[in-house]
């Protein structure tokens, strides 16, 4: 069998069978053969108000019928950015923030990079060029966020990473400390997911977000917190800075902003950060893409926030529990190694030396699709997942463990 002419992301390349999917609605997804699935992944972290949400489907309909596209360089502005970005900076946990808009996590992940050594340049720091991230973190595929990717398989055979960007041991903030101490005056900003969602679901240790806030206070660095999955009320607020009371001085976001129905992310640019670059009148920030601010795109972000403080959000602590003490269960008894999550991310490591494909491939044969990640099995389920949906993911987990083991 020949291979299609779409070459798959985060695919084998030689590889000929695909599932296409046709349809979905609520928290199930629906292929072209009919087959039914419970979407328990929300698809990639995204979909937190679910297929088929008509108030996001009419808003969307309703701008392209109005305004569908038109940049937003320089002078130019639409309803729906403007509206959104204020929306964002008064849900979010920054101080007096602006909006960066971009189209994905990692362009939001670039730009704030950019933004992190603009600034301090602007200011007279032009030497604040470090950028310092953590083992196992997850910032994207472009230059800048694969720099600071903690996830060494993704960086092989694309050749020299960015400079002036580094890993720290993950969870140690000592380790962060010691470097700080030696080259703080160098580091223009750290950045990190507050629950470390790609490489398989890790909460942060009591305590490190704001060990790193301490630290990025005391020796002049930015904060950034790469809430692409947390954001948009994934652990049960806003945003997880919010939940775990930390302010940081940046936020990228992208996926949950718009449940994924337009493709949208963005940065949201506290006021340390913005000073330098509005300081001087006459001073042109050379960023942006094509599609920053898309009307189309932000409306669908407006409709879907709106959803989301509609009640949605308010069922992720449910979700939280419901999903978290059946997994939790499972490791109890011993079906599991361990279950590990917050709000409405949770992980298990198989037992033993147990890999995650088959699982996953057993769990789709019975209608759920999690993610699959190494020994790890991922959800992260729509906010409209009902409660027989969530014994079914773990139902079916245990009932795949428990086949594969046989094999
Ligand atoms: N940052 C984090 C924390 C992510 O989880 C992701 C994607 O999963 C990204 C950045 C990249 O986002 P995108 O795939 O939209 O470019």
């Amino acid at each position: 069998m020949s291979v299609p002419k779409m070459l798959h992301p985060f695919a084998i390349p030689a590889r000929t069978e695909f599932t296409t999917f046709v349809g979905g609605e609520g928290a199930e997804i629906i292929d072209s053969e009919g087959n039914r699935y419970i979407d328990a992944m929300a698809s990639l972290w995204y979909l937190h108000a679910g297929h088929s949400c008509q108030p996001i489907i009419d808003a969307v309909t309703a701008q392209m019928n109005n305004l569908a596209a038109f940049h937003t360089f320089e002078k130019f502005s639409n309803e729906p950015a403007e509206a959104l970005a204020a929306k964002i900076s008064s849900l979010a946990p920054v101080d007096d923030s602006r909006v960066f808009f971009t189209d994905s996590g990692s362009e939001a992940v670039d730009t704030a990079m950019k933004l992190a050594r603009a600034s301090h340049a602007r200011a007279g720091n032009p030497e604040r060029r470090l950028i310092v991230s953590r083992d196992r973190g997850y910032h994207g595929v472009n230059y800048g966020g694969l720099a600071a990717m903690g996830l060494p398989l993704s960086k092989e055979n694309f050749g020299r990473m960015l400079p002036d960007v580094m890993q720290v041991p993950v969870d140690d903030l000592e380790a962060m400390a010691i470097l700080f101490s030696e080259r703080g005056h160098e580091i223009a900003a750290v950045i990190s997911e507050p629950v470390q969602g790609a490489a398989g679901v890790y909460p942060p240790p009591d305590g490190y977000l704001q060990g790193l806030r301490r630290l990025c206070d005391q020796y002049g660095a930015f904060l950034i917190l790469d809430e692409v999955i947390t954001g948009f009320g994934r652990l049960g607020t806003w945003f997880a800075g919010e939940f775990y009371g930390v302010r940081p001085d940046m936020i990228t976001f992208a996926k949950g902003v718009t449940s994924g129905y337009q493709p949208l992310g963005g940065v949201i640019i506290g006021a340390p950060v913005r000073a330098s670059l509005e300081a001087d009148a006459s001073w042109i920030l050379r960023h942006g893409y094509t599609y920053s601010g898309h009307p189309t795109a932000c409306a669908a972000a407006l409709a879907n926030i709106e959803v989301i403080g509609d009640g949605l959000m308010a069922r992720v602590p449910h979700i939280a529990e419901r999903l978290g003490s059946g997994l939790k269960a499972l490791a109890a008894d011993g079906a599991v190694d361990e279950a590990r999550g917050v709000g409405g991310l949770w992980a298990v490591k198989l037992p033993g030396e147990m890999q995650s494909p088959p699982i996953r491939d057993a769990m789709m044969a019975k209608g759920v699709i999690p993610r699959p990640i190494g020994p790890t099995i991922a959800f992260c389920p729509p906010m409209v997942i009902t409660d027989a949906q969530i014994d079914r993911c773990v139902d079916e987990l245990a009932t795949a463990i428990d086949e594969c083991s046989r094999q």
